[in-house]
């Protein structure tokens, strides 16, 4: 059967310390677990563009998998991409490019007696990664409610983040991802303007021939969820 799912994924490794954090954290042992289930089910991991192929009607078939990783934390760098060399897979990281190289300051309300407080990748780090295959994508300039905030405002958040990432990386950025999963059609409108090819979303679900490539759903690979909902159904069909 033909299916495409793009993962979502936050920390790898980071500190869980309560429900929020866990719920955007896995161990890197889930990680590689995880990893090696893709490959254990058939699925063949690809490119956030070739998802657009099958999203778009081209004749792909088997089990596609696109590995997405929100916000641009530092442990992708310690935890992750280890682990992607290895199986040799292609991932998407999306940067909140105004603070890289610091941490992620959106949440500092959440923090906990210091807890919460993330480090997020710096630019060396970024363009290693970049050089080593992994593909950067753009997450605004601070990780706003882009949907509050005034127009002006909203499209500088999407374009500079854009010309930032490619300025710093010297690699295309053609993928957005919505801080919060949060958008309307304005905020639709300006990404396609800034010159996206796609965006991925918040939203719950497997990518289906026909969708919205602005409006991509994608599957959270919690430890509950994973193999129900991702493995399971695969090597049954
Ligand atoms: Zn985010």
């Amino acid at each position: 059967m033909n299916r495409a799912v793009i993962l979502v994924y936050h920390s790898v490794g980071g500190p869980a310390v309560d429900a929020r954090t866990r719920r955007l954290n896995v161990s890197q042992r889930m990680f590689s677990f995880q990893m090696w289930s893709l490959k254990a089910a058939g699925y063949r991991v690809v490119s956030l563009k070739e998802i657009l192929e099958f999203a778009g009607g081209t004749e792909k078939r088997g089990r596609f998998a696109c590995l997405t990783f929100d916000d641009g934390y530092m442990d992708f760098y310690d935890n992750a991409f280890p682990v992607l060399k290895k199986y040799g897979y292609p991932s998407t990281v999306f940067m909140v490019s105004g603070l890289a190289g610091r941490v992620n300051l959106w949440d500092s309300a959440k923090y906990k007696n210091g807890y919460g407080k993330r480090p997020l990748l710096d630019w060396q780090k970024a363009k290693e990664l970049s050089a080593g295959g992994v593909t950067f994508g753009a997450h605004t300039m601070t990780h706003p409610h882009l949907t509050r905030i005034p127009a002006a405002r909203m499209k500088d958040e999407i374009l500079d983040s854009k010309l930032e990432i490619e300025d710093r990386t010297g690699s295309p950025v053609d993928f957005f991802c919505y801080p919060y999963g949060d958008y309307n059609k304005d905020v639709m409108r300006e990404v396609r303007e800034a010159g996206f090819l796609g965006a991925t979303s918040s939203k719950r679900g497997f990518v289906l021939r026909g969708d919205d490539f602005f409006k991509l759903k994608r599957m959270g690979p919690g430890p509950m969820t994973w193999l129900s909902s991702i493995c399971m159904p695969a090597i049954n069909t």
